[in-house]
């Protein structure tokens, strides 16, 4: 029997929102947010929207959401499939619900509900506190940065004949998958932020590169790429600042869909904002790989440790130099 208060919990650890829809909701719709904008104001994030919300993409809906429907919302579930993520639970006092729902929550009428959230509101912080993440086999990864790392360095390039793989990098990539790690691409691509290179330029270089390496017999297992610049007008440049680096979102992203073991990870960049990105991001062992600026990089990374003692990184000429296992 599912344990609502556990999946409750979750859902809120994992940042998921707990969604209610305002057409054709029961008639006491109001008594059953009750509970939730009473006791849980300050803990369980929750909304009110209605279908057109959706539908028109005003409102959008995380894969960690709890999306809400009660008997009598069928005409509303029809033909969300493409405008909701999240799991979608089903209010009702039976034991019945539409194929499309995922969870029957079944209680007998909003007395019962209110009780329910009373009863979890002693017990929600311990919830939290204890939350396991779900049994896996965590594996260490070896996240690269592109540009200098695998291929040599073109200043925005966009044509995929001048892509050119470094030999010991990709020398590198076999030996961390023979050791049983994941092996990442994080990028920082302004040149599409910038204007300078299109989306179709990006992916023809991308598509080259993984080419070159499936001609080595090897591969990246998943590439990440962040557009984002300051000041920049043009749409892909605009948006999701906090992926690139040094801030963490593409290792985070990483993270999250491959389970990775971040402590025995290993980074390997050519710029001081790789290996300071992969610290903040828990990565265990930081690798500064030679380039033309290394000296330059060199005194930004010794300027970032002055503020983060436990940072530590190790500059190496020679991919050869990467041990697998902890610095
Ligand atoms: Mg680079």
């Amino acid at each position: 029997m599912k344990s609502w208060a556990q999946l409750v919990a979750d859902t809120v650890r994992m940042g998921g929102v707990l969604v209610f829809i305002k057409d054709q909701a029961p008639q006491d719709f109001q008594q059953w947010l009750e509970p939730l904008s009473q006791s849980f104001a300050m803990k369980i994030p929750f909304t009110v929207r209605n279908k057109s919300d959706f539908v028109s993409g005003r409102y959008q809906t995380g894969i960690h959401d709890l999306i809400f429907f009660f008997e009598g919302q069928e005409a509303v579930l029809a033909g969300l499939d493409a405008h909701v993520q999240g799991q979608r639970v089903w209010i009702a006092p039976g034991n019945t619900s539409p194929a499309t729902v995922d969870y029957l929550w079944t209680t007998e009428d909003v007395s019962a509900w209110v009780a329910f959230w009373s009863s979890l509101v002693p017990q929600f912080d311990s919830l939290i506190e204890n939350w396991n993440s779900p049994e896996m086999d965590h594996a260490p990864c070896l996240f690269l940065d592109r540009d200098d790392v695998v291929v040599k360095n073109v200043p925005y390039n966009k044509d995929p004949h001048q892509v050119e793989l470094i030999p010991e990098v990709v020398e590198l990539i076999h030996k961390a998958h023979a050791e049983g790690y994941w092996v990442a691409l994080v990028t920082n691509q302004s040149g599409i932020g910038r204007g300078r290179i299109s989306w179709q330029e990006y992916k023809q270089v991308h598509q080259r590169m993984l080419k070159l390496l499936a001609n080595e017999g090897a591969w990246i297992d998943e590439c990440v790429w962040s557009s984002y610049i300051e000041n920049e007008s043009v749409p892909e440049g605009r948006l999701l600042a906090g992926l690139r680096k040094p801030r963490v979102g593409m290792f985070q992203m990483v993270k999250d869909k491959l389970k990775i073991d971040m402590k025995n990870s290993i980074m390997v960049g050519d710029s001081a904002t790789d290996l300071m990105a992969a610290y903040s991001a828990g990565i265990g062992s930081c690798y500064l790989f030679r380039s033309e600026k290394l000296d330059k990089e060199r005194e930004t990374l010794e300027k970032f440790r002055a503020e983060n003692s436990k940072f530590s990184y190790q500059a190496i000429s020679a991919a050869a130099d990467i041990s697998f296992g902890r610095l």
